[in-house]
């Protein structure tokens, strides 16, 4: 689950790391007011969405004067703020950060990740701030300097005393890096994050360490012991059909392409999205209604992937285990029934009462385009996806 930069710039004062100070704005008189309360020279009007490249978009404006203020914040809310994040559409602008402007004498780059094969959490810290640390890494990889952390002894004054020294953060200032990288490590590990990046950290022409960016991406697994962090999600930032599609328990990605998928096992939907690339389509969703899907799950599922304006067909492949070939097919019937499909629909069963499925989609008189195998199903899918464009 993500969050807000200046949602994430709470948690970071928590654990003791600096930021400007700022506050969240839902309209241009509360940017207006909230500057005139900071008081000072320079804000900053920053746009508040769940993606990274705003700068470049558009969505960060510095403001020299209460007016430029209000001019910047008129600007930025309500935009659809296209970053490299957000694809074509973009995302619609709903609040605002309005802080302090740092005087900025050098931007550093601070993340941290879990590490799975070291089953640590790395730390990446680079001299190399305010860039897109993906470039970095592909360009100049020796700029990123990688700390993998003890789990059981934590971030130590040492390792973070010297991760501070190699990024190029002055003598002076160490002792505040240091706890800057322990208050991060801290936030982390007691949030249960699994992203947490600083980009950038500034070191300010007066000496000091700022964070000017918070993001922060939580373990949805570990939500349950963080109503804090429940409180802090933002349903506008998410994509409604996979809102809708947690509510019924189902694993469901948009994806850009045409063809709709619906599997059981999420081993399977995975294979099932290669495929039909192999065979020149491009899935428009993931989607894993799990093991043990009855009729209204699979009706919730059809919904879901109609929403779609770009479908072109659906794919639905089915292994059956314990759940049953013919239990499915009914619910597929029905599910077809209940949604009016305006789009060809294929299906490939298999598994467990595979022959009385195949008897209930045959004798249900819709349209359904059988598949033997993978194949041959992912085969028929692409080309009545094609057909139908
Ligand atoms: P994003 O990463 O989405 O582009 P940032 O919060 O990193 O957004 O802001 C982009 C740039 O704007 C930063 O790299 C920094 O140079 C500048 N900036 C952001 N916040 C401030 C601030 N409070 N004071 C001065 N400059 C800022
Ligand atoms: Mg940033």
């Amino acid at each position: 689950m993500k969050i807000h930069e200046y949602q994430g710039k709470e948690i970071l004062r928590q654990f003791g790391v600096p930021t400007p100070r700022g506050n969240a704005c839902f309209s241009v008189d509360e940017a207006v007011a909230t500057a005139q309360q900071l008081g000072g020279s320079t804000w900053v009007v920053k746009a508040q969405i769940h993606a990274g490249g705003r700068g470049k978009g558009g969505g960060v404006k510095v403001a020299k004067s209460i007016e430029e203020v209000r001019n910047a914040a008129q600007q930025i809310l309500g935009m659809h703020l296209v970053t490299h994040q957000t694809g074509k559409e973009g995302q619609v602008v709903h609040r605002l950060l309005i802080e302090e402007g740092a005087q900025i004498a050098k931007e550093f780059y601070l993340g941290m990740v879990i590490d799975r094969s070291k089953q640590r959490v790395a730390l990446l810290a680079s001299s190399e701030g305010g860039m897109e640390i993906e470039q970095v890494a592909a360009r100049s990889p020796e700029k990123i300097h990688t700390v993998r952390i003890d789990p059981v002894a934590g971030l130590n004054a040492e390792d973070s005393a010297r991760a501070a020294q190699v990024i190029g953060i002055p003598a002076s200032a160490t002792s505040d890096a240091v706890a800057v990288l322990q208050g991060l490590y801290r936030a982390f590990v007691e949030k249960d994050a699994m992203l947490a990046e600083i980009n950038p950290l500034v070191l300010t022409a007066d000496g000091r360490v700022l964070a000017l960016d918070a993001k922060f991406n939580f373990d949805s697994n570990a939500l349950y012991r963080h109503p804090e962090i429940i409180a802090m999600r933002d349903l506008d930032e998410e994509d409604p059909a996979e809102v809708e599609a947690s509510k019924f328990d189902l694993s469901y990605i948009s994806l850009d392409g045409d063809i709709g998928c619906l599997v059981n096992g999420a081993g399977l939907a995975m294979a099932t999205m290669d495929i039909i690339k192999l065979y020149g389509g491009s899935p428009a969703n993931f989607l894993d209604v799990g093991g043990g899907a009855d009729k209204e799950k699979v009706t919730e599922a059809f919904k879901l992937m109609l929403r779609n304006p770009n479908l072109k067909a659906i794919l639905v492949n089915i292994f059956g285990g314990i759940m049953k070939c013919d239990v499915i097919a009914e619910g597929v019937v029905a599910a077809a029934r209940d949604v009016h499909l305006g789009v060809p629909l294929v299906v490939r069963l298999e598994g467990t009462n595979v022959e009385r499925g195949k008897k209930i989609l045959a004798e249900s008189g819709l349209p359904i385009i059988s598949g033997n195998d993978m194949a041959d199903a992912a085969q028929k899918a692409v080309a009545a996806a094609k057909g139908s464009r």
